[in-house]
């Protein structure tokens, strides 16, 4: 600790940092910050930099409203594009303290440091490489967003089709410059859809990290004159925007990927056949933490590669959990439900503690289905009984609201203000008058 401290003094030193930005995020996963001048550090690192928690969504109720940020000191940043001769800002990630020192229950990053504290009383540190998809859209002359992309490109298309190299390349920069380990960046299926890959690190720095990406290709974006966004379906009948989660444990006493298992038909530890059991178990009561938009489940349909059944498979990406090919110390399972407008702390410590509840529960995993899910007709699928996942949103709260996994994992007090703020959500969803209904009624009745 006093050694960070020391760096981070010296950072802010030499590279003129002049303003400090306190980051945390809301029961949504929106990131919000308070901004105070360097000369202010000692309080900073204190935690005595104090905030209105009545007016962050989801938090406390007006009369409990004073809430306290303790700075993460290895989130510590400066912002690659506020650097200049002699100015420059950093950024803070930031847990919620009570006045009296304890852990606010609301902050959705004490959430998944519950379940990290849990997932290590079992004996495993969790990994976690989340893959977030984004589109670039063009904007108006007032900056506005506008619905048309900035390329029409496909898969893997270099440029000239694919208009989003160079900006790409800037957020790689930018997210670099920030401490991320990029592996890779390319053009996605869906025109105007792209994907930046960064390194897979413990559960909680890998929200950290997914939120600040969020961030860092928003940001960059707008330099650009773009805006990008995290939306899962921008456009029907294209691609959506995923946030394929790839997830391990690994065993801290016998210190290896507890996945891996040399002498198994498929490499796969009896652990990873118990956490893929209780993925699949739990995940009608979970999807509505990773898919928690109206507009989720419009990405959640078949032919799109984003699954819609709740299946297994080593390798077919129809299924919901896919087994990728690398083993040994990089042996994992990816879930394929969730994207990025989730809250990336609330995701992760849910689909965690869905697949330890399997390993306590020492659960069976289904048959591994081999086949392409979405050429199987209803009858296969019922003799296979093979599930679907919720369809709506309001199918899902109300799985979540039914079930263990959402209050255990979230604790009551995030549970009933997320339960709260979806069906606020599902109500004005449900009483507005939306463009599909004029454009089909409008004139024909
Ligand atoms: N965009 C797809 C989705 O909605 C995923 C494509 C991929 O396999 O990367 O999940
Ligand atoms: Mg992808
Ligand atoms: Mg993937």
């Amino acid at each position: 600790q006093m050694n960070l401290v020391a760096d981070i003094e010296e950072i802010i030193r030499e590279q003129n940092v002049e303003m400090l930005h306190l980051q945390f995020v809301d029961i949504e996963g929106i990131l919000k910050h308070v901004s105070v001048t360097t000369e202010q550090l000692d309080s900073v690192l204190n935690g005595k930099i104090m905030f209105d928690g009545s007016s962050i969504n989801g938090f406390s109720p007006i009369h409990k409203s004073d809430l306290y940020l303790q700075p993460d000191l290895n989130s510590f940043a400066v912002l690659p594009w506020s650097v200049e001769k002699d100015y420059a800002e950093a950024r803070f990630l930031c847990s919620v303290k009570n006045p009296d020192g304890t852990d606010f229950e609301g902050d959705p990053r004490n959430v998944l440091k519950k379940t990290v504290t849990k997932a290590y009383e079992q004996g495993y540190s969790i990994n976690i490489g989340p893959e977030l998809e984004f589109f670039l859209f063009k904007t108006d002359e007032t900056g506005r967003p506008t619905q048309q992309t900035q390329d029409f490109a496909g898969y893997f298309e270099p440029s000239p089709h694919d208009n989003g190299e160079k900006v790409r390349l800037e957020i790689y920069r930018a997210l670099k410059k920030m401490g991320f380990t990029i592996e890779a960046s390319h053009h996605e299926v869906a025109r105007g859809q792209h994907e930046i890959n960064f390194k897979y690190a413990d559960a909680l720095s890998a929200a950290d990290l997914a939120t600040t990406y969020k961030w860092v290709v928003k940001t960059v974006a707008k330099k650009f004159g773009l805006h990008a966004t995290f939306m899962p379906k921008p456009i029907a009948n294209e691609n959506g925007n995923g946030m394929h989660t790839n997830i391990s444990l690994f065993d801290i006493e016998k210190k290896q990927n507890a996945f891996y298992d040399a002498d198994d038909e498929r490499e796969l530890s009896e652990t990873s056949y118990q956490f893929i059991a209780g993925l699949l178990e739990n995940v009608p009561n979970f999807v509505a933490v990773t898919n928690p938009l109206v507009n989720s489940y419009k990405r959640l349909v078949p032919g799109y590669e984003a699954p819609c059944y709740i299946a297994w498979s080593a390798a077919n990406r129809s299924a919901l959990i896919r087994i990728p090919a690398m083993r040994g110390g990089a042996t994992r399972v990816e879930i394929r439900c969730p994207d990025p407008s989730a809250n990336p702390y609330l995701a992760f410590a849910t689909i965690a503690s869905a697949g330890l509840d399997g390993v306590e529960k020492e659960m069976t995993a289904p048959e591994e289905l081999v086949e392409d899910i979405f050429s199987m007709t209803d009858e296969e699928l019922f003799l296979k009984e093979i599930d679907h996942l919720p369809t709506s949103l309001e199918e899902a709260v109300t799985e979540f609201e039914e079930g263990v996994i959402g209050r255990n994992t979230l604790g009551e007090h995030v549970f009933n203000e997320y339960v709260d703020v979806k069906r606020s959500e599902l109500d004005s969803f449900r009483t507005t008058v939306h463009g599909w209904e004029l454009e089909n009624y409008h004139t024909k009745f």
